[in-house]
């Protein structure tokens, strides 16, 4: 959504506002005069007038983050601890290992244990610290992305070495795919009698991850959360792709990072668990959280120990709230108690009015509307009830791609829809594809909620041909000249005002009022132009006719002779054709 009305926009355009709405009607969008309009059509519109017009979200968090600093200075950078969140397919260990990690002997943990629930928890070897993120699978992590957060440095999933590669352990690959968060793998379980480890990594090689004595870049653990083997090795490779990474933030800055959870609490009113992602924190700090905002009254560790300030990777309990955040909002610390309070406030207006219009997830009809015009990738989630049909869907839809669009399929599963799919498309900005597959009911709430669309299919040819002509829609139209007629020059007329009139003869097809021209001498293509005025002895006309003579007046033109011919023809706007390889 931008700021900007329809209004607004019409003035900074410098033309009438009737005439926009016409304009953007002709567009397929419907807006009267003080409504806001969304970004893309905008963008669009503003365009139909050969303005590019750059849309600045007011009080959005590239404004806030613009406005927190400068970009730091690479000497004031830290190394800081990496955020881990665990996956994997149900009862494979997640649970237990993140417990076990947690209470390893390794990690030195202060007396008392950990006594706050804090959505995430530290943990401190001598080597290094690390920090777990305590909700463990991909729907919590893509429902954190989904609203704008980026939590997690690396995901660990978890694959039980008796059950091997499951669904979930395919959707968490694909999850953490699409976040673009590297993986490393814990194969658990090993103490089990049928614990293959092998043909996990084996299986896993088939989604991607090649283990690294394989010549690949994934680093895989065996290990056994119940017989607590291994462990020591696990967190030695998580520091080290941590390390890799080279992970930093600046201390000192004031605090950013993203709620894990809030709720309400009997006598200390809104409480929310943050992870400290840059900056550091202190007690008296003025900050923003989605609609909430305050100023922190006090900060705990998970051990319930107050904290005067919490630096980056920490995670915080924070009291001070106004209201009630949600998981995944951004947290800002800003300058004064004002600047908080207004910004809230504007988040509300703007958020109110989001709820009127529609959000923009990329759905086959805004392609075709081209508002997605912008984005040259089609992201795809696709389900099928065999893996025959989704393999070959697979293969013809991405050969569907072009040089100017990319069609990429980011999951592709055999199975109903599940609300994890619709998560996953409301994170990545993806359309579902489902062929021969029910949609489980609670991912059809979930996708309605998220406004993402999802498309059911029985004829493969009828979902490829949607698809086709929804990246034909995602094509800029192609300006093709249509040709009317050929014009012969036979006089000249010099008129005082208007300049020089051509008399010509319709050679063939027809002139029109306004159409383009092109002067041919023998051949050569001497200028173009446009027919600025068009007469029929002394009448204006509209258009004349093969065999008719007439008087042209040539706009643009540099200079024409006698004996010259002038082609006539429109420019028109035509919705361009794919060429595939099929
Ligand atoms: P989650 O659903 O992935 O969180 O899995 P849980 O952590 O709840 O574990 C599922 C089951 O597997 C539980 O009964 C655990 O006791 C068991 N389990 C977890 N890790 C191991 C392990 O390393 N070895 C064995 N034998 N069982 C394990």
């Amino acid at each position: 959504m931008s700021n900007v009305t329809v209004r607004e926009l019409a003035e900074k355009l410098n033309i009438g506002v009737g005439e926009f709405i016409k304009k953007l009607m002709s567009l397929g969008a419907f807006a009267t005069i003080n409504q806001r309009l969304d970004a893309d059509t905008a963008i669009l519109a503003a365009a139909e007038y050969g303005v590019e017009l750059e849309i600045q979200p007011l009080y959005g968090e590239e404004m806030l983050l613009a406005e927190g600093s400068a970009p730091d200075d690479p000497k004031d950078l830290r190394p800081r601890p990496p955020v881990i969140t665990v996956m994997g397919h149900v009862d494979h260990g997640k649970t237990s290992l993140l417990d076990v990690l947690r209470k390893s002997r390794v990690a030195e943990q202060e007396a008392g244990g950990i006594t706050q629930h804090l959505g995430a928890s530290k943990v401190a070897t001598p080597k290094g610290t690390l920090v777990f993120l305590d909700t463990p699978g991909h729907e919590a992590f893509s429902a954190m992305r989904a609203r704008g957060a980026k939590a997690t440095d690396i995901v660990v999933l978890v694959v039980a070495a008796n059950d091997g590669v499951m669904t979930q352990t395919i959707e968490a690959i694909d999850h953490a795919k699409a976040a673009n968060v590297p993986i490393l793998v814990a194969i658990n379980k090993i103490d089990l009698p049928d614990a293959n480890p092998e043909r996990v990594r084996q299986d896993l090689g088939k989604y991607g991850l090649i283990p690294e004595q394989w010549g690949g870049k994934t680093v895989m653990v065996e290990v056994s959360a119940k017989r607590r083997q291994n462990l020591e090795k696990l967190l030695d490779m998580l520091l080290l792709s941590g390390e890799m990474l080279e992970l930093k933030a600046n201390p000192n800055r004031p605090a950013s990072g993203v709620i894990l959870e809030a709720r309400m609490h009997a006598k200390k009113g809104a409480v929310a668990s943050l992870l400290v992602q840059n900056g550091t924190l202190n007690v008296g700090d003025n900050f923003v959280t989605g609609l909430a905002y305050g100023r922190v009254r006090a900060l705990q560790d998970e051990h319930g120990t107050r904290l005067e300030k919490a630096g980056p990777s920490t995670p915080v309990e924070l009291l001070g709230l106004n209201g009630l955040p949600q998981a995944g909002d951004p947290f800002r610390v800003v300058s004064s108690d004002r600047q908080a309070r207004d910004i809230a406030e504007k988040r509300r207006l703007i958020l109110r009015e989001e709820a009127l219009a529609h959000r923009h997830h990329v759905t086959l009809q805004s392609i075709h509307r081209g508002s997605g015009a912008r984005a040259k990738e089609l992201k795809i989630i696709l389900k099928a009830d065999v893996q025959g049909s989704l393999e070959a869907l697979r293969d013809s839809l991405e050969k569907l791609s072009t040089q100017q669009i990319h069609l990429r399929v980011i999951h592709a599963a055999t199975g109903s829809i599940n609300p994890s799919d619709s998560i996953l498309a409301d994170a990545s900005d993806a359309l579902i594809l489902g062929f021969h597959v029910s949609i489980e009911p609670r991912a059809k709430e979930e996708a309605e909620r998220r406004e993402v669309e999802i498309r059911s299919y029985s004829i493969i040819y009828e979902l490829l041909a949607d698809i086709k002509a929804a990246l034909e829609g995602l094509l800029e139209p192609q300006e093709v000249e249509v040709k009317l007629g050929i014009l012969q020059i036979r006089n000249i007329f010099q008129l005082s005002k208007a300049g020089k009139i051509a008399g010509c003869w319709v050679q063939d097809g027809m002139v029109r009022r306004n159409a383009q021209f092109k002067i041919l001498r023998g051949g050569q293509v001497l200028g173009r132009g446009r027919v600025a005025g068009l007469k029929r002895f002394k009448e204006d006309a509209r258009e004349v006719e093969k065999g008719l003579e007439c008087g042209v007046q040539l706009e643009g033109a540099p200079e024409f002779q006698a004996g010259d011919l002038l082609e006539i023809f429109t420019v028109e706007k035509q919705a361009r054709r794919l060429e595939t390889a099929s």
